[in-house]
């Protein structure tokens, strides 16, 4: 049977000035899955997750998620004279659906201590109060822009581990993005790959695989 589409974009373009920073991009993403977002630096990734996410309108086609969507940005992903609690207060308070045990295992699971400010943490533990914050709002699509970058391997293992953890539990969809293809370790199963801001090869890992498009190396199955 046919998978649910969880994210759509359809011939999506979107520039800065006259320089076209992602252009016909057309894919579709079944929900449930874990997609990878793959590119080089400056290809267009955080302009796609953006997009997608409706935080930046598109200046050509359409982009569409079915249900809640969590974003994770790269920069700045928490506020550093919140303590690690009051980031999850403010979660409580700007979303709509809220789970605070969701939240909280998260945060235990990488033992990140609440009364911390969190610019006083780490940048792998800031990385780790956003997806928190995220995974709490109990989204539908969960997009998180390099959210394996400042972690070590053993914390990305852990991350990616425990994101698959939830996509089973939850059936949500997430879309990760990365520069670094050897960090996919058996995460994704879906991959769209974006170069100079169009979309090179889209698809299920696996297909792409069998035709050689790109290799990904080993993948371990969970
Ligand atoms: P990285 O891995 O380095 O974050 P990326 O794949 O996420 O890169 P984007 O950040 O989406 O790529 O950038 C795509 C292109 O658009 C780049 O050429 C970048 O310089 C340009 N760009 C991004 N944001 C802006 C902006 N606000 N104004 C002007 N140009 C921008």
């Amino acid at each position: 049977e046919a998978a649910a589409t969880a994210v759509r974009a359809q011939a999506l373009g979107k520039r800065y000035k006259d320089k076209w920073a992602l252009r016909d991009c057309t894919f579709e993403l079944p929900a449930g899955r874990v997609a990878a977002l793959v590119g080089a630096n400056g290809a267009g990734k955080t302009t796609l997750m953006t997009v997608l996410a409706g935080l930046l309108r598109p200046d050509e086609g359409a982009a569409g998620v079915a249900g809640r969507v969590a974003f994770v940005s790269q920069e700045k992903p928490v506020y550093r004279h919140f303590t690690v609690a009051e980031m999850l207060r403010m979660g409580a308070r700007l979303n709509t659906v809220w789970d605070q045990d969701r939240a909280g295992r998260w945060l235990e699971r990488f033992e990140i201590p609440l009364d911390r400010p969190c610019g006083r943490l780490s940048g792998g533990q800031q990385a780790q109060v956003a997806f928190a914050v995220a995974i709490g709002s109990r989204p539908d699509v969960l997009m998180l822009d390099e959210p394996l970058a400042n972690l070590d391997p053993l914390a990305r293992r852990e991350v990616t581990a425990e994101l698959l953890g939830e996509v089973a539990e939850t059936g949500m969809t997430v879309l990760l993005s990365t520069h670094v293809v050897a960090e996919l370790g058996g995460v994704a199963d879906h991959l769209l790959l974006l170069a100079h801001g169009r979309l090179l090869a889209g698809g299920d890992l696996d297909e792409l695989l069998a035709r050689h498009v790109v290799y990904t190396g080993p993948r371990s199955d969970v």
